[in-house]
């Protein structure tokens, strides 16, 4: 699955999909409620209201650079509060090499943030140890961000993280950290959007005249562009997580943009009523309107 944005190219590796069992993260995401909302059947809901997500990273190939923008859960991980988020032996190096990526080929990781989802393959076990997977690449992590959970990591599963996915990093002085409202390359500037993450930080991509945003987790699924206060458990400031979803979709809707979530595939945002829609056009999200 993959979208040009001029000459920019983003490529969907998935790693985990799920249809529904979404309480957890969107308790107010009713089948029910899903149900009134027909525009994300079939593209990001079923018939019966039940939510599809991924978890995947976006590799991001500008005409210079080869970025990965979050990495998953990893493998060999513990400590989750998510069962089957401990020990993982999934295959997502190979399927990112299959798709043309090895690890050694990537030059750049950008983590919007930095919770368990979205941090995991930075590293990986080797020999007992925390090691960078993308051996070649500088990781770049917004400074908020990497603060704020380098001085609250005391909760057990956060502290894990943190631990055995960013700070091996740090150490093995990879790490770069960045204003959250800088410029990431030539085509890409960074968008803070805190709220779901304090230091939550959304890709602006701008080519040739054409523009893409990969938002992470501003929303965790488009149902929240129609329904702006249904945070997630997951948002560290719900009130603020919200006003953030206003007004980054205030500034995109109806744009010919093409936005891609942390967990959701692209589609363009449009105003309706005093919120949102979200609509995946015929022939592809990635054609001009
Ligand atoms: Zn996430």
């Amino acid at each position: 699955m993959h979208w040009n944005v001029g000459k920019v190219k983003i490529t969907k590796i998935v790693e985990l999909e799920t249809i529904g069992s979404t309480r957890f993260i969107l308790p107010l995401a009713s089948n029910e409620e899903i149900r009134k909302l027909p525009w994300l059947v079939p593209h990001f809901a079923t018939e019966e209201g039940r939510l599809k997500m991924s978890i995947h990273s976006l590799v991001v190939e500008t005409p210079s650079r080869r970025i990965v923008v979050d990495t998953g859960l990893g493998n060999d991980k513990q400590g989750r509060s998510v069962p089957t988020w401990n020990r993982r032996k999934g295959a997502f190096l190979e399927t990112m090499t299959e798709a043309g990526f090895p690890p050694d080929s990537i030059d750049t990781v950008f983590c919007s943030h930095l919770h368990v989802d979205h941090v995991g393959w930075n590293t990986r076990l080797v020999g007992g140890r925390w090691v960078p997977t993308f051996a070649k690449a500088r990781y770049v992590f917004g400074r908020t961000e990497y603060e704020h959970w380098r001085d609250h990591s005391e909760e057990p599963d956060k502290s894990a993280v943190f631990d055995d996915s960013v700070r091996p990093i740090v150490d093995a002085g990879r790490a770069d950290l960045v204003e959250s409202d800088s410029r990431l390359c030539v085509e890409i500037t960074l968008i803070p959007t805190p709220g779901h993450s304090p230091g939550h930080i959304s890709l602006h991509i701008q080519s040739d005249g054409e523009q893409g945003l990969l938002a992470g987790d501003v929303a965790h699924h488009p149902c929240q562009m129609a329904h702006l206060d249904w945070s997630s458990t997951a948002d560290s400031d719900p009130v603020r997580s919200a006003v953030t979803r206003r007004e980054l979709f205030s500034r995109f809707a109806d744009t010919p943009t093409t936005v891609i979530g942390g967990h959701f595939d692209a589609g363009r945002i449009r105003r309706d009523g005093d919120a949102f829609r979200f609509t995946v056009q015929a022939g592809g999200p990635a054609h001009p309107l």
